[in-house]
């Protein structure tokens, strides 16, 4: 494995030199928004680091009945091949904290070593003591402070800590509108009433939800579990008081934010939903990890998550997990659908090529193609990326220009254009990003 470095806290901070009469001089070419990280400590989950000196960390959970060990062993690998680099399981029952042991040793016998975070709702406090070989097993463990219980609420919540102090794990408080600490609530709610001028009940809500996670992550700390082993979240299901929610969360503490919008929903809706919610926060440099909550369609891959959380933060320059195709919408002036099936073919050759090139070509995630659809933009923006073609257009000569680092490399002719293009990829990617020991690494891993 490759060495693993944290990332700069600051990107693109449109740094500038002082003139001799002091105020500062605009770079030349001013560098592109980039957010300023919001501060945090790090919190080590098996290895993998979270928090604002290290990449924002993907991460995903399963949908399969936890007592299956198998089916569970199995999603979990696959959603880790697609890129997780933490995956959460539900631990309910008595026969699912049973398997847990035996998934993880199945995880780790498919080759894959992804750390693996146990979900506790209502009898955590029960399951991590009656299991203690779970509780080793898991990489960390999710709390929900909303639901440990209404009338041993602190105890049930302090066992479930003396449990991760015991094992060295490091939790994340959790907090969800749909199952807010109730007692927590109508505290606030009494007081709010009680206020000579009362804010709205949305307002009080999302207060009540900040204070849930602040108090219980003061309660962890004062039953001995360390600064450095919190993660906390706050999620809701709409963008606005998702944004509201975690800048409140943001500006009480430095521990890691979990990101993710709640019920995001199915199909368009819940990807849209979730990356507006997630870009303005990331923008803001709020947000350590981040999960995309889809309700998949009958049948569709779970991995769906994961994709859209690293394209994401891959689309907002935080990242890079997969090159980059720049293609054109297409108009009147690419009347068949020859452009459509070669943007579409190219970037399927390159999601098929990328196992392979990321160990073979290190930093071949950065690489960008454009492929685009006539003359009018296609040469431009074909000469702005690495490598780009520019296909004819209906009523143009039948020729493809390739471009090469900006410059016009050959041109293309006839019925094979895909492969040939494709070759000229793989001769590109083997020059651009020769190996471990070229100068061409680039590293981005979370895992340390
Ligand atoms: S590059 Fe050409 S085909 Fe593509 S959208 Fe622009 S004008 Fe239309």
């Amino acid at each position: 494995m490759t060495d693993r470095h944290p990332v700069d806290a600051v990107i693109g901070d449109g740094r500038t030199a002082p003139a001799a009469d002091g105020k500062p001089i605009p770079p030349a070419v001013p560098e592109p928004i980039a957010p300023r990280r919001r501060q945090t400590v790090t919190v080590d989950v098996e290895g993998v680091r979270v928090g604002s000196r290290w990449p924002v960390v993907v991460q995903s959970m399963t949908n399969t009945d936890t007592a299956d060990a198998d089916a569970t062993a199995i999603q979990v690998a696959r959603l880790a091949h697609a890129g997780s680099e933490l995956v959460r399981v539900t631990v309910n029952t008595d026969a699912a904290a049973a398997a847990v042991p035996e998934m993880v040793r199945k995880v780790r016998g498919l080759g894959v070593d992804v750390p693996i975070i146990g979900d506790f709702h209502y009898n955590g406090h029960q399951l991590l003591v009656e299991f203690p070989e779970m509780a080793r097993a898991l990489a960390k463990y999710r709390i929900n402070p909303g639901n440990v219980g209404a009338k041993r609420h602190d105890e049930h919540f302090a066992t479930i800590v003396r449990v991760a102090i015991e094992h060295a794990k490091p939790v994340r408080i959790g907090v969800n509108w749909g199952s807010l600490d109730q007692a927590l609530l109508t505290e606030l709610m009494d007081a709010n009433a009680r206020a000579p001028r009362p804010r709205d009940s949305r307002d009080v809500m999302l207060s009540a939800m900040v204070e849930s996670a602040m108090r219980s992550a003061e309660l962890a700390e004062a039953t001995g579990l360390g600064h450095d082993q919190i993660i906390l979240s706050a999620k809701v299901s709409g963008v606005r008081d998702l944004v509201d929610v975690y800048r409140r969360l943001a500006a009480r503490s430095d521990y890691p934010l979990h990101l993710g919008l709640t019920e995001a929903g199915m199909g368009d809706k819940g990807v849209v939903a979730s990356t507006a919610g997630l870009s303005l926060l990331l923008m803001e440099g709020i947000g350590d990890t981040i999960r995309v909550s889809l309700t998949p369609e009958p049948g569709a891959p779970r991995e769906r998550e994961v994709e859209v959380a690293q394209q994401v933060l891959q689309s907002l320059g935080l990242r890079s997990f997969l090159p980059q195709v720049s293609a054109c919408p297409g108009c009147g002036r690419t009347t068949s659908t020859f452009f459509q099936e070669m943007a579409r073919d190219i970037q399927d050759y390159l999601k098929a090529r990328m196992p392979g090139w990321r160990e073979a070509h290190p930093g071949v995630e950065e690489l960008r193609v454009a492929v685009m659809g006539c003359v009018v933009n296609g040469p431009g923006e074909s000469k702005h990326a690495d490598i780009g073609i520019s296909l004819p257009g209906t009523f143009e000569e039948p020729t493809a220009p390739v471009f090469i680092d900006g410059r016009l490399d050959r041109t293309l002719r006839g019925d094979a254009i895909v492969r040939e293009f494709t070759e000229i990829l793989d001769a590109y990617v083997a020059r651009r990003f020769p190996g471990p020991t070229g100068p061409a690494v680039v590293e981005t891993s979370t895992r340390g």
